[in-house]
């Protein structure tokens, strides 16, 4: 619904746009929104550019979809220069692709650093939203972003006893700057989603012994990952067009395609071979070997019986096997993580693992960690515990809508949204990414492109004809 002019005595507001967050999705909100002429300001908790890449900074970060496709795709000059040095960049190699993009645009100059977003308001008598930091500093402005990533709220278990353990601890959303020194030492992983399969194997090199504490095991592919030569950058960029349409016609935004036939259309030994092929892709990759493998679970049976028979080949103890193949969903339900050597790295004698379903965590000792199965002794717990995802970085926000409604309540029962959009009662405001958007399970960065657009231009379309704001119904 869109709305007429409001009646206002305040003069012009100070803001355009307050753009929340400057990841990849607030960067591009900034260069976008900015561009077509409006004033903007971001405001970022951390010191620096780049979100996710930013503060996830632990040994084995990297990309799961390809870099030549997880990358921004606004400026064909910018893909053309930039190298990717990998088929799946570290962590340093794309904090530092998106510091170029922060240069190369001049977006530094409309980011405020180090400081939280933590009121925004609906002044419903001058129309505009008052947004109040962290340090004090208030800003009223038309239109509100929420660009504060789905996966950036870290979420570290209360384990009981916790403050009481005497060595390190660190969390893989909140990795030290520093290099830190793991040789010697008994170190803990609590957590075996996407951060704990790719840290993993890396710990276990340097560690004197690694305990690995899982709750849920995930399914995971090795990433087919490898350096790219001047002909594979060659390749890529006189193809980049036709990649990013096939990437954007797309449900996940990648530009591979599945097989066109449904799975069980296809006699055993051809779909044997095309999950092979799929596997040879990597990762997430693997979910989409035929149309209905998401859809139908007769479909998906199949896949999931590779993946457990790749398992069992690679894990020499068939009850650690056991322990790693999920059998509470099936394969590619949640996004496929994608690794570096995890499987093998339980054959390890220095690795031991913990099912935490057959023996919970009791408590953090000074010296370790207690489940009912004895003492685990450690010198350092990593958490890889993941986040408060989707709604996290909104909640610890206090923002009131129309009637002075709180998001928070609001949404007590789930996020209730307009395609991760809008919210009914908070007009003018926007959430890139957001809950009930393809979010989390797609190309994240396509994904903010395309909510940015799509922002940008209403605005646009608003201002061409007068109106004050947009608000999702109920
Ligand atoms: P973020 O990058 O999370 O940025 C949000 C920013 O908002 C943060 O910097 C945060 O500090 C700031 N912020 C939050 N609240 C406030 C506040 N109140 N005030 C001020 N600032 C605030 N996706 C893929 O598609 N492919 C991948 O390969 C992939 N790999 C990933 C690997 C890891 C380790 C992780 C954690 C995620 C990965 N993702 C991947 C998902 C990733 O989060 C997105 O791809 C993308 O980086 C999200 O960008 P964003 O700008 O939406 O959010």
């Amino acid at each position: 619904r869109m709305t007429q002019q409001h009646a206002t005595s305040e003069p012009a507001a100070a803001l355009d746009v307050l753009v929340v967050g400057a990841g990849v999705a607030g960067l591009y909100a900034v260069h976008r929104l900015r561009g077509q002429g409006l004033s903007v300001c971001a405001v970022e908790a951390g010191d620096g550019v780049g979100g996710t890449w930013y503060w996830n900074r632990y040994p084995g970060a990297r990309c799961d979809v390809e870099s030549i496709d997880y990358s921004y795709s606004f400026d064909p000059q910018l893909e053309q220069e930039w190298d990717w040095t990998e088929r799946y960049a570290t962590q340093p190699e794309i904090l530092r692709y998106l510091e170029h993009v922060a240069d190369r645009y001049d977006l530094r100059r409309s980011i405020l650093f180090g400081r939280r977003v933590a009121t925004a308001a609906l002044d419903e008598d001058s129309g505009r939203w008052r947004i109040g930091l962290d340090t004090g500093e208030r800003f009223a402005t038309r239109f509100v972003v929420f660009a504060a990533g789905s996966l950036s709220a870290a979420n570290t278990p209360d384990l009981p006893g916790l403050g009481s353990f005497a060595g390190r601890t660190f969390h893989t959303a909140r990795w030290p700057h520093e290099p830190v020194e793991f040789a010697g030492r008994r170190v803990g992983v609590i957590g075996t989603g996407s951060s704990g399969i790719q840290i993993i194997p890396i710990l276990a090199e340097p560690a004197e012994h690694l305990t690995v504490f899982q709750r849920s095991p995930n399914y995971s592919i090795p990433s087919p990952n490898r350096p790219h030569t001047p002909e594979s950058r060659a390749e890529y960029r006189r193809s980049y067009a036709d990649r990013r349409r096939l990437s954007r016609e797309s449900g996940g935004g990648s530009p591979h395609r599945p097989d066109p036939r449904d799975t069980l259309e296809v006699p055993e030994s051809e779909r044997t071979e095309i999950y092979q092929r799929q596997w040879q892709l990597g990762g997430v990759l693997f979910s989409k070997a035929f149309p209905d493998q998401l859809r139908d679970a007769a479909a998906n049976a199949p896949a999931r019986a590779f993946f457990e028979a790749k398992v069992r080949a690679t894990v020499d103890d068939p009850v650690i096997a056991d322990m790693l193949i999920p059998t509470d969903h099936p394969i590619g339900t949640k996004r496929i993580c994608t690794d570096s050597g995890y499987y093998p790295t339980f054959n390890r004698p220095d690795v031991t693992l913990v099912d935490l379903r057959a023996t919970p965590i009791e408590q953090v000792t000074p010296g370790g960690i207690r489940t009912p199965g004895g003492e685990h002794a450690l010198d350092d717990i990593v958490f890889a515990t993941g986040f408060d995802a989707l709604t996290g970085a909104l909640a610890a926000i206090d923002i009131r809508g129309r009637g002075g409604r709180e998001l928070r309540a609001e949404w007590a029962a789930g996020p209730r949204t307009y395609l991760g959009l809008g919210v009914a009662g908070f007009p003018n405001m926007f959430v890139v990414t957001g809950p009930g958007s393809p979010g989390v399970l797609t190309n994240m960065i396509l994904a903010s492109e395309h909510h940015v657009d799509w922002i940008g231009d209403t605005i646009a379309h608003l201002d061409a004809h007068g109106l004050w704001g947009i608000e999702a119904t109920a």
